[in-house]
């Protein structure tokens, strides 16, 4: 790496974000003007026309490079896309919509420059989410950082990851990665940077309660197996109850006592099938990322790319992905 002159790589995905395309990249310009820098722009299969931007902006700037993913993979796998062409001496995540504030970059860079390796943009604020968004986001990470002990509260996509880090994080074969998690569980020397959360500038959020929900199972499952030891630990509080509920039944039919108690077989009817069920969910999860990682298959798959001949090609760049 050039010390004096580093290329930074700003790597964000994007789908459907029509007009958002030009709105970022005249953003970035602003932004990034002084800096040796390259924008990675992956279109996460795009029903609108922000591919052909995103070509557009690739002719006349070649400082602008484009890949198509074949179709809508999902943002996880569209920022690993990213991050394995960007060609950076430090690459920098971030949100295509300009709800991470690009502003924030200069400052991320220069941490980088003084010695961090990962530079976390972490959220002074939650704009632009309902009441429950964000009672569901303080929810969720904290009781993933309870189980996972990977930090996330807080934490946001937008990230600045130097080469080093960014290698150790390309080298987890992980099928459903997860970002977030993977850039904290890597380690290396991290910093934060406080910023303000936008609102959203144009379009709607992509996020629906199912695609957040599959978001938070990946990052449990993919992070700790907490959920299975759970359930055996519920498993055996049962086993106890068993063994008295069975001993004070036993007795009082040895007594010949009554057969009171239908309440309490349904009771404990609904209670067991309950747990059971659940318990069967929860291996099933496990099970099927399971079944996910052994399929092997290709995490995204680039459908074309728009960069000019001029582009600079990393030397630690692999020769496809993966
Ligand atoms: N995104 C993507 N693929 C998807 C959904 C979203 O590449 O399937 C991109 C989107 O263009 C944006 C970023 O991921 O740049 C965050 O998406 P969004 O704003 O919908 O999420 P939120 O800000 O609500 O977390
Ligand atoms: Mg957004």
């Amino acid at each position: 790496m050039n010390p004096l002159n580093p290329l930074i790589s700003v790597v964000a995905p994007i789908y459907n974000e029509g007009p958002g395309v030009d709105r970022f990249v005249r953003r970035l310009g602003e932004v990034l003007d002084g800096f040796r820098y390259e924008l990675v722009l992956v279109d996460d299969g795009s029903a609108d026309d922000s591919w052909d931007r995103i070509v557009g902006h690739s002719r006349t700037d070649d400082r602008v490079r484009g890949i198509q993913l074949s179709r809508n993979f999902g943002k996880e796998p569209a920022v690993l896309a990213g991050l394995e062409h960007a060609a950076g001496d430090a690459v920098v995540v971030i949100d295509s919509d300009l709800q991470h504030p690009p502003s924030a970059i200069p400052a991320m860079v220069r941490r980088w420059q003084a010695g961090a390796h990962v530079v976390e943009a972490v959220k002074r604020n939650r704009t632009g989410q309902g009441v429950i968004g964000r009672l569901g986001g303080k929810l969720f990470n904290k009781a993933f950082t309870g189980l996972t002990k990977v930090d996330l509260v807080d934490a946001t996509d937008f990230r600045l990851l130097g080469r080093p880090a960014l290698d150790a994080l390309l080298r987890m074969p992980e099928h459903s990665s997860f970002f977030r998690g993977t850039s904290s569980w890597i380690g290396f020397r991290r910093e934060t940077v406080e910023v303000d959360i936008d609102h959203r500038e144009g379009g709607a959020s992509r996020w629906t309660f199912r695609s957040l929900f599959r978001l938070a199972v990946n990052g449990l499952t993919s992070f700790t197996s907490a959920p299975l030891h759970l359930v055996t630990l519920v498993g055996l509080a049962f086993a106890g109850f068993a063994v008295v509920l069975g001993t004070q039944t036993l007795i009082r039919w040895l007594r010949g006592g009554s057969v009171a108690g239908f309440p309490t077989v349904i009771l404990l009817l609904l209670v067991l099938g309950t747990f059971i069920l659940l318990g069967l969910g929860v291996i099933g999860e496990y099970l099927a990322r399971i079944h996910e990682e052994v399929r092997g298959r290709p995490r995204y798959l680039v459908q074309e790319k728009a960069e000019s001949a001029r582009t600079p090609v990393p030397a630690s760049r692999r020769a496809d992905h993966s």
